[in-house]
């Protein structure tokens, strides 16, 4: 039987029958007036999902294997956690600021609170947490980092790695080809949540806002479950929604941080009307106000143009590539198979422009980009989408005149919104100054 340490499987009865009494084992299905799964916490009627040998079935977990009324939820109970040494190799530093919050944060650990980061776009989070990464490993303890983006968790992998270079991080996500071994250093995506069980002393998460973890309650559920009793969280977000920051009030010290690593503030996106941009790919006259706009933002950068669907995407990547040399631009959505190869092309500056969806909204960082979004009247584009977006210009290095043009034909609260955020945040930054 493999080692089941903080981890949970779902088995039949017949199978736990071999198990030795270092397992722990529950029901699957609580079954009273209404079924509640254990795993992803839904609660549903024994009418709705009754198998015909009269037993219930969750089916809103089982992605992850099947649980049945029939199902126990095995596990083993960690370890006592032994201090340890722990090579940690950074070279760098931290700006007051961010030292400021990084001691914070660490404190608030130490303190057994949890605790929630609100930095800007470009803060540099991810340095802010070694600290009490660090802290925790050597304390014997067990850490997750989790995003719901895989983007995230690819870029933030070997960023730890390379600190930690001796503690075999695990990178797990859907179809990573890593297979799961126990360690004490997990960088995964939320969903991978569901298979622990009270593993973590320390679970980070990263771009806690961001789809599809913002809004699902079997997420949100399955985190609970994968923290040890006496475990904290930590929440990582530039863009935290209205309604989160009301439900962790008195649960978590919010840390805020408006400063960029580099001190200058956040780009302020141009608001440009552009009449029906909906349909600009449709002629030459009606895409002009694009195409002028691109050749002025490339003499300075290379530019992403975000677009709400992607079959508006492919239309008008057609349309501008009639303008511009087409070995130099690309498109990416997230059905792309070749999403990271293009994402790493545009890294390296093989293209000057890529169309993309709101894939690219967060987690990524290019070098000299401006940003352009078509469209940002979109419902799709909340304020904290909006927000995001802009914030992926001018992340580091010297200024290099990036700039963010929403493209809209209406204005929304989301945008009023995005701005005024962005604003606020840098007269915040002045007086931190
Ligand atoms: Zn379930």
């Amino acid at each position: 039987m493999e080692e089941l340490y903080g981890r949970q499987k779902a088995m039949q009865k017949d199978e736990i029958a071999t198990l030795d009494n270092s397992f722990q084992w529950r029901a699957g299905l609580e079954v009273s007036a209404k079924v509640s799964c254990q795993r992803c916490g839904s609660r549903f009627s024994k009418e709705e999902n009754q198998l015909p040998n009269q037993s219930y079935y969750c089916p809103y977990c089982i992605q992850f294997g099947r649980v049945t009324s029939q199902t126990y939820l095995v596990s083993q109970v960690e370890k006592p956690n032994v201090s340890r040494e722990v090579v940690f190799t950074w070279q760098g530093s931290l700006t007051p600021a961010q030292q400021k919050i990084s001691d914070n944060i660490l404190e608030n650990y130490c303190r057994a609170k949890n605790s929630l980061v609100w930095a800007v776009t470009g803060s540099g989070k991810t340095e802010m947490i070694f600290p009490v990464l660090r802290y925790c490993l050597q304390n014997g303890g067990r850490v997750a980092i989790a995003s719901p983006r895989i983007d995230v968790c690819r870029e933030l992998y070997p960023r730890i790695n390379e600190v930690f270079p001796q503690e075999e991080t695990l990178l797990l996500y859907g179809d990573s080809t890593e297979t799961y071994r126990y360690n004490a250093l997990t960088i995964c995506t939320t969903h991978q949540l569901f298979h622990f069980y009270q593993a973590f002393d320390l679970l980070i998460i990263d771009e806690i806002d961001a789809f599809p973890y913002e809004g699902d309650q079997t997420l949100a559920f399955a985190q609970r479950n994968a923290l040890k009793k006496a475990g904290n969280y930590i929440y990582l977000s530039a863009t935290p929604p209205e309604h989160l920051l009301e439900s962790l009030k008195d649960t978590f010290c919010v840390e805020k941080l408006p400063l960029r690593f580099h001190q200058r503030p956040l780009v302020v996106p141009q608001l440009v009307w552009y009449e029906k941009w909906q349909y600009c790919y449709q002629s030459n006259w009606k895409i002009k106000k694009l195409i002028v706009c691109l050749k002025k933002l490339l003499k300075d950068n290379d530019v992403l143009v975000f677009c709400p669907s992607i079959s508006y995407m492919q239309k008008l990547y057609a349309k501008v590539s009639e303008f511009f040399n087409s070995q130099e631009m690309d498109c990416v959505s997230a059905q792309d198979e070749q999403r990271e190869e293009k994402v790493q092309h545009m890294r390296e500056g093989a293209y000057r422009i890529l169309f993309c969806t709101t894939i690219l909204e967060r987690g990524v960082t290019f070098d000299h980009i401006s940003v352009v979004i078509m469209g940002a009247n979109h419902k799709i584009y909340s304020k904290s989408v909006l927000v995001q977006i802009a914030g992926r210009v001018d992340r580091k290095g010297v200024y290099h005149y990036g700039q963010v043009i929403f493209f809209y034909d209406q204005k929304t609260l989301a945008i009023r919104h995005a701005c005024e955020e962005i604003k606020k945040m840098n007269r915040l930054a002045q007086e931190w100054l």
